[in-house]
């Protein structure tokens, strides 16, 4: 080899290296962090497309670890599904959204709160069980919670997820179809999901404004969930421009940085304060 690509070979090694040593210490400290209460839920609003009125929240995990710093559900999520953690994560982001959603409704605000579920999450049988008692044991109603699923866990199988989430639907809960549009899903195949929200993805929404071709496929969209009596969700709006376009399009519910970021939830309260007066 030459000396350049010698190099070139070490440094590809060493970052290597890095990665992997990275997600060992990952998967190492995360049950500990799931057991040691150091995950924490932020709230991003979901926003009346028509009245710019507060409807819910997201609840985002988040993992603040002493030594590696913030990680971000985007690198510790894929790692706990490859290690089965996830089932915990799920279910302590369940009980602490059902827990932060219950406290809210006692300060007056009546919130949808959206949890998100990965496709392990839907072959595990007892999870229906488990988000029942956390739900009786607030007094919650059901319809007040919502479970977003991605097209592309859902298409990992069909006949799975068709099964669990009618288990879901049966209790009450909302069912949205999440990163709709990435995936490989017709909503011709998708017709028979128990599904009640058509969650966009952000790649469509961010470049509305650049492209007439994307404006098209949106607005059929919309149309079509439409007809299939399904809500709709567009996530990622960052410009005021945005909304317009999509409440000229007929588009239900909105989310994005343009009316805030994922918030603590004290932030959240603060945030909900300041938007209604
Ligand atoms: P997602 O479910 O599609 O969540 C939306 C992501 O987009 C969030 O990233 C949110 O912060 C970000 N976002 C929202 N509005 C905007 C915007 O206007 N512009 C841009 N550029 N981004 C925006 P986050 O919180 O980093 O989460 C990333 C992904 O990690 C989520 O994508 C979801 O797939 C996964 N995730 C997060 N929390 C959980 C969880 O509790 N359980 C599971 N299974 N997955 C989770
Ligand atoms: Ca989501
Ligand atoms: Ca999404
Ligand atoms: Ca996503």
């Amino acid at each position: 080899l030459a000396q350049q690509d010698k190099q070139l070979l070490a440094e590809y090694q060493q970052g290597s290296d890095e990665n992997y040593m990275r997600r060992l210490q990952v998967l190492q400290a995360l049950p500990e962090a799931i057991a040691g209460g150091k995950l924490e839920l932020h709230y991003q609003p979901k926003l009346s497309c028509n009245s710019g009125e507060v409807l819910g929240a997201e609840a985002l995990v988040r993992w603040h670890h002493p030594q590696l710093g913030v990680i971000r559900p985007d690198e510790f999520i894929p790692l706990a599904e490859q290690s089965g953690d996830i089932l915990r994560v799920t279910r302590w982001v369940c009980e602490t959204a059902i827990n932060q959603q219950q406290y809210w409704l006692e300060q007056g605000h009546q919130l949808q709160v959206a949890v998100n579920l990965s496709a392990i999450d839907l072959q595990d049988a007892s999870l229906v069980d488990f988000i029942q008692q956390q739900l009786a044991q607030r007094r919650l109603p059901a319809q007040n919670l919502t479970l977003e699923v991605t097209e592309s866990a859902v298409m990992a199988d069909l006949e799975q997820a068709q099964k669990r989430l009618t288990e879901l639907r049966a209790l009450g809960i909302k069912i949205a179809l999440d990163d709709y549009g990435t995936g490989y899903a017709s909503l011709a195949q998708l017709k028979h999901l128990p599904v009640d929200e058509l969650k966009l993805d952000q790649s469509f929404i961010r470049v509305l404004q650049a492209d007439n071709k994307d404006r098209i496929i949106v607005h059929s969209t919309l149309r079509l969930a439409h007809q299939l009596q399904l809500s709709t969700v567009a996530e990622g709006v960052e410009e005021e421009s945005a909304w317009r376009v999509l409440q000229d399009m007929g588009c239900d519910t909105l989310q994005g940085y343009y009316f805030s970021r994922p918030l603590a939830a004290a932030e959240f309260e603060q945030w909900l304060m300041n938007e209604s007066g």
